[in-house]
């Protein structure tokens, strides 16, 4: 795992739309950092330059020691987990979760190893030669994050994962994130809109408005009302 360093960030879009206005931030190795804010506050565009989706306007982007910003997302060892699962319906669980490591030219033991230690960790095993659209909506979520959990990234990046779920699930996979989070010591920042879900699942909170940083801090010290 590695940290990911945000310093001086900055996105203008086409027409002057500033979407973030000169970020900075550190998640430490092995932080759980979860960005919240109102719709259109930027957490999106903010995720998506670290994750190499979106250029960057200004400012420098780390990941490690290492300077990431003209980098493809497949060169920054950083692995995101969409709110949409973004699975391949024709393909079972298992293709599904080797299918990355295969064009990355994996050998064949090696991603079965990968798979096994992945799908054990999600408790998916069972599911593995299935396809997405025999899963529930819990299962197929296990799932996107198996495909980023068998990549090994050097940091995790959660684009409104549960947001899709119903409220039951929900629940559910917040219990699992954490519990992953802290088998798994990984590096992630993580945006939602729900505050349950970042005072259950943030070690920090980074707070965003208007593309700046209102606050940031823990669970407690942002939500306790004195
Ligand atoms: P959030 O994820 O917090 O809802 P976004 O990052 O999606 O916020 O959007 C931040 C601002 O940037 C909004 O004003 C939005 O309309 C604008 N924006 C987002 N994407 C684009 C784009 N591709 N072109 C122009 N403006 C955009
Ligand atoms: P979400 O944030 O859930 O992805 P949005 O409706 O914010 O959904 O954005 C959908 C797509 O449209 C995104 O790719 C975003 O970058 C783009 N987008 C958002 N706002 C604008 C905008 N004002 N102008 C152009 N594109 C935009």
């Amino acid at each position: 795992m590695a940290s990911i360093t945000l310093e001086g960030l900055k996105k203008t879009y086409t027409g002057d739309v500033q979407a973030v206005k000169g970020v900075d931030l550190e998640v430490r190795d092995g932080e759980f950092v979860v960005l919240v804010g109102p719709s259109g506050c930027g957490k999106s565009t903010l995720l998506r330059m670290v994750a190499g989706l979106e250029t960057i306007t200004e400012g420098t982007l780390k990941i490690g020691d290492r300077v990431v910003n003209k980098l493809e997302p497949a060169e920054r060892d950083i692995a995101m987990v969409f709110q949409n699962y973004a699975l391949y319906p024709h393909m079972t669980v298992y293709n599904n979760l080797a299918y990355g490591l295969k064009n990355r030219g994996f050998n064949k033991d090696e991603i079965e190893k990968r798979v096994q230690v992945a799908a054990k960790m999600l408790e998916i095993e069972e599911f593995l030669e299935r396809k997405p659209r025999k899963l529930s909506g819990g299962q197929r979520q296990r799932v996107a994050m198996g495909r980023a959990l068998v990549r090994e990234p050097a940091a995790f990046l959660f684009d409104e994962p549960l947001s899709n779920l119903d409220a039951k699930l929900r629940v559910q996979m917040r219990v699992e994130i954490k519990q992953l989070q802290r088998r798994l010591k990984t590096t992630s920042l993580y945006v939602t809109h729900d505050q349950l879900e970042a005072m259950t699942l943030g070690d920090r909170l980074v707070v965003l408005n208007a593309g700046q940083i209102e606050q940031v801090g823990t669970p407690m010290e942002i939500y306790a009302r004195p």
